[in-house]
């Protein structure tokens, strides 16, 4: 008989060579295998397991300690206050990102119907976070969502399904601009690819989709291009917003040909990295 106790001793015992924190992955684990919230695994610290559920559990705890992350097991991540689902053809959405959300929330929330494009979506956490963050502030805006991969649009759909953005976001498979019809946007949002191809990587990142992690030239080259190319896709006064990697900015802004058509700036993370580039295309009869 295994009580919710005994199960976590047992499961953090086993994670703690691997796992940062042990203790909260069990949990979480547990309370998906049980169909409850976590909180519930504690408060129900002597309830007693079914043979299947052990079973589940240790099949999940032994696929966590090596590395698997913990959001492809319960097959979901909470980002900007939703429960996103996800697999292994997106990125796991990271809590740095919610940072690009706040400052397209803020931007957009001061134009009247903006039109919005998102390139690389993923599981769609941007575009769908954005656009019911609009809603709820009653903007109406209007959004197209891309992505190079059709198994990560597939999850967009069902995430924007599952969190009622049907009908505010529309996706588009697309490798960056190339698909997408000749128009300009009020605002442009992508995290691309930026890690660089021989970072010292975290085991974690080895399970999730290389092409949406990593880029050529110490991670720079996704980058750069997108901020070159972006302005035809924008209206004059529109802004990019870019996630980056931590010191990427003080390398790109040293181009300072690169920005020539924007004025640029970034915006720290909660641990102080330059997180997000802010570009706001000038005006085209605009003097320096
Ligand atoms: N911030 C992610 C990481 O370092 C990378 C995300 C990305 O490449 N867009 O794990």
């Amino acid at each position: 008989m295994s009580s919710n106790r005994a199960l976590l001793l047992e499961a953090r015992a086993k994670l703690a060579a691997t796992s940062e924190t042990p203790q909260l992955d069990a949990e979480v684990l547990l309370a998906h295998v049980l169909g409850v919230e976590r909180v519930q695994i504690i408060a129900d610290a002597a309830r007693t397991a079914s043979m299947d559920e052990v079973a589940q559990y240790l099949r999940l705890i032994d696929r966590r300690s090596n590395s698997e992350p913990v959001a492809y097991l319960t097959g979901e991540r909470e980002f900007y206050g939703r429960k996103f689902s996800v697999s292994p053809s997106v990125l796991i959405p990271r809590p740095d990102t919610e940072l690009l959300v706040d400052l397209a929330v803020q931007y957009l929330e001061t134009i009247a119907a903006p039109r919005i494009l998102e390139l690389a979506t993923g599981s769609g956490c941007i575009a769908i976070s954005v656009a019911l963050e609009l809603h709820d502030r009653e903007v109406q805006s209007d959004i197209l969502a891309s992505d190079i991969s059709p198994d990560a649009l597939r999850v967009a759909e069902r995430n924007a399904a599952k969190l009622g953005a049907s009908s505010l976001v529309r996706f588009l498979e697309s490798d960056w601009f190339k698909t997408i019809s000749k128009s300009r946007f009020d605002c442009i949002l992508i995290n691309p690819p930026y890690v660089e191809r021989d970072a010292t990587l975290a085991t974690d990142l080895s399970f999730e989709p290389a092409g949406a992690l990593f880029a050529d030239d110490n991670g720079l080259s996704e980058l750069r291009l997108l901020i070159q190319e972006s302005p035809d896709w924008l209206l004059p006064g529109g802004k990019l917003f870019l996630e980056c990697g931590a010191g990427q900015w003080d390398v790109l802004k040293a181009d300072s040909e690169l920005f020539l058509p924007y004025r640029s700036r970034a915006h720290k993370d909660l641990q102080g990295y330059d997180r997000v580039i802010e570009c706001e295309l000038l005006h085209p009869n605009h003097r320096s």
